[in-house]
């Protein structure tokens, strides 16, 4: 009998539904169904491929409910941002569909050649491994170039939105893409992922997930000399300035740190604090915090839903515990809530200081990290005394002020008076240990491509 991948709704801990995982034998036939429908997609016009995003988009559009119901059923997300998630995919859709002539056009470079020019070119298959934080976001940042560049793609989702993973491989088939071009894999072993990574048929992996991951399929890459984007964990800091209205930043500092219940890879974790503002800030986060809506995920009004999985409660209770252990001081929260479903109170610490947990680690949940700062130059040293280098912002009457110290941490993005988020048009991914490789963007279309130079000379004579 085969294994069982299963799906458990964290707001009961009812079990959704149950799925036969794939032996080696399905997915190698699976894989080599990919192989054959990328060698015919590869000379797809572009406007055919342009059509089938903008389908995709469409059809993402118009079941919006179906994804988002299934997004907040399978991982908790509130069905708000649910609903937000599978409308920013189909922009992302419409943005490839909209640029790609502009991106995949061979762009001429003057030499001595009488042509030359530099082109790009699909790769092959490429192997995703993705998390269950944005279900639909993190599989069509990854799918809508791929399929753009004339690549397919196998993916191996997180296994507690299996059911996810399924419905995406359907809208894609339904938008008119090629059978087989793109493929959800339901997989129940990790050293399964080794051996599909190391495969012939596979070109190139991409994973977003913890280090642990990264390290894992970034070491069956290199065996197997593979290129691979790691996009991994994250504690950005949220520096607020001096001159700062804190009065005006708290609502954004709070959705900056619990959107998705603080399950985001660049949710703001660690807050860096004017010692002139700081205690007026505590307090009206403070407030802010205590009156989100904590509940049903299905329900319209419901602010924070329940952690993923039961082991995220035990995870970030410990981060919490330990560092009031440590010498934190609660403000609110900070206790699991008792009950079906892994609820967590929505918590700050305050007096943080760089050596406890919540500063330290990445903390993955709705837990909010506040230090003082006595100068910029010690708000910028702490926003660096981190492993991590996903995203940083900075908040100040200044703008210009903002750039400059910003340009002082060190991160893949930086965002000045703006709450960080991932946008199609923009490059996304990380530096340190957040990762590697960008996604999104020309940037993310090129990373999976041949970039190739073209010379054209002259025949010559005797
Ligand atoms: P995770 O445990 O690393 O899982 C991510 C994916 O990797 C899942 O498909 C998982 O499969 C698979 N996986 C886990 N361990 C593996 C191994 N040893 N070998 C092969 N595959 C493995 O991460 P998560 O808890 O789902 O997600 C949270 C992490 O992702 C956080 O650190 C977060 O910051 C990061 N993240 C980063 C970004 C970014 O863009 N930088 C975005 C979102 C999330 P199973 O589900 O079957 O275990």
């Amino acid at each position: 009998m085969s294994k069982q991948v299963v799906t458990v709704n964290p707001a009961t801990d009812e079990v959704i539904e149950s799925f036969d995982a794939m032996e080696w034998d399905e997915v190698s036939s699976l894989m080599s169904s990919a192989v054959e429908a990328q060698a015919a997609w590869r000379h797809s016009e572009l406007s055919e491929r342009s059509d089938k995003l903008r389908k995709l988009g469409q059809i993402l559009r118009d079941d919006v409910e179906h994804h988002a119901t299934l997004i907040s059923r399978e991982m908790g997300k509130p069905i708000s941002e649910a609903r937000g998630e599978v409308l920013k995919c189909a922009l992302a859709c419409d943005y490839y569909a909209d640029n790609l002539v502009e991106f995949l056009t061979p762009k001429p470079v003057k030499t001595e050649a009488v042509k030359s020019y530099v082109s790009y070119e699909p790769l092959g298959v490429i192997f995703a491994v993705m998390p269950w934080n944005f279900p639909y976001w993190q599989v069509i940042r990854f799918a809508a170039p791929t399929l753009a560049a004339g690549n397919g793609g196998i993916l191996k989702h997180a296994s507690n939105v299996t059911g996810s993973a399924i419905a995406i491989q359907h809208a894609i088939e339904k938008a008119g893409f090629p059978k087989h071009l793109f493929t959800s894999l339901v997989v129940a072993d990790h050293s399964m992922v080794s051996k599909i990574v190391e495969d012939d048929r596979i070109a190139a992996v991409t994973l977003t997930g913890s280090e642990k991951a990264g390290a894992s399929v970034a070491e069956a890459a290199g065996r197997a000399l593979k290129k691979t984007v790691l996009e991994l964990g994250g504690s950005d800091p949220f520096v607020i300035l001096e001159d700062a209205d804190s009065a005006a930043i708290a609502p954004f500092a709070v959705k900056a740190r619990f959107i998705n219940t603080g399950q985001s890879c660049l949710c703001a974790k660690r807050f860096i604090v004017a010692d002139n503002l700081i205690d007026d800030f505590e307090g009206r986060i403070k407030a802010l915090v205590e009156a989100l809506k904590i509940g049903d995920p299905l329900d319209p009004s419901t602010q924070l839903g329940p952690l993923a999985k039961k082991a995220f409660v035990d995870d970030i209770d410990k981060q919490v515990q330990d560092s009031l252990a440590m010498g934190a001081r609660l403000v609110t929260g900070g206790y699991r809530i008792e009950g079906p479903g892994n609820f967590y109170a929505p918590t700050i610490l305050a007096d943080v200081t760089p050596e406890m947990p919540v500063f330290k680690q990445e903390t993955f949940g709705p837990v909010l990290a506040l230090v003082g700062a006595n100068s910029s130059e010690q708000a910028i040293n702490l926003a660096n005394t981190t492993q991590y280098g996903l995203a940083a912002s900075i908040w100040t009457k200044d703008p210009s002020i903002g750039v400059k110290l910003g340009a002082g941490i060190s991160s893949g993005a930086l965002f000045v008076n703006g709450v960080v988020a991932s946008d199609p048009r923009l490059p996304f991914g990380g530096v340190k240990l957040s990762g590697y490789g960008r996604e999104l963007s020309i940037e993310g279309l090129h990373e999976f491509m041949n970039v190739r130079a073209v010379w054209i000379g002259e025949m010559p004579t005797l």
